[in-house]
């Protein structure tokens, strides 16, 4: 079987966590923008020093740097029979790229994970993890930039694969195995 999953939801939703924990029940790679982007900030490669800025504020790396990063990333071999997006696409442009890539490949996607989870929520999440592992991006103003660049450009793209039939809605908040768990079976009917 072969998923070709995205997985949507603001920050602090538990994406990361989730991508991992689902990546390993359906043997596919998960893929996060997010990490790649520190990976390159931290060996201070060109691409993470075209992205460093954008990301210390709060904002959308460009679309043509990520754009390009992703169609290198899902040409690799281990991605070829499926693959679980987290943190791309973020714009109604990577949309579009992405399914140019899809095309492209002949394939397409098989279902697209919300994660949900409220403000107060996310914040506090975000506010705990900055305490503890001092990521860069979570300080209380750039998280807060962060929840409206996600709420303006990202947030509405739950809508659009909503339309193709590919939206399933999972809730954020609870214990972790209950989160995996609830995603697991939100896909079933899309993996069948
Ligand atoms: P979070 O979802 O908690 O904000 P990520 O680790 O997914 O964190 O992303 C961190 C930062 O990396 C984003 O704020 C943004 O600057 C950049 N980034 C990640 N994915 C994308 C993307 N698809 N498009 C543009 N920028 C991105």
């Amino acid at each position: 079987m072969s998923a070709r999953l995205v997985l949507l939801g603001p920050p602090g939703a538990g994406k990361g966590t989730q991508a991992a924990r689902i990546s390993e029940r359906l043997n596919v790679p998960a893929i996060s923008t997010g990490d790649i982007f520190r990976a390159n900030v931290a060996e201070q490669t060109e691409l993470g020093k075209r992205a460093q800025r954008y990301m210390d504020a709060g904002e959308y790396v460009p679309d043509e740097v990520t754009n390009a990063m992703v169609r290198d990333r899902l040409a690799q071999t281990d991605a070829v029979d499926g693959f679980l997006l987290d943190g791309y696409p973020r714009t109604a442009d990577q949309v579009a790229e992405l399914d140019g890539m899809l095309a492209t490949a002949g394939t397409r996607l098989g279902a697209v994970v919300e994660l949900t989870a409220d403000t107060d929520e996310v914040v506090t999440r975000l506010l705990k993890r900055a305490a503890e592992q001092g990521r860069a991006d979570d300080t209380e103003s750039v998280i807060r930039r962060r929840l409206e660049v996600y709420a303006e450009q990202t947030a509405p793209l739950a809508d659009l694969y909503a339309e193709r039939g590919l939206l399933v809605q999972v809730d954020g908040i609870g214990a972790l195995d209950e989160v995996t768990d609830r995603i697991m079976t939100a896909l079933e009917p899309k993996l069948a």
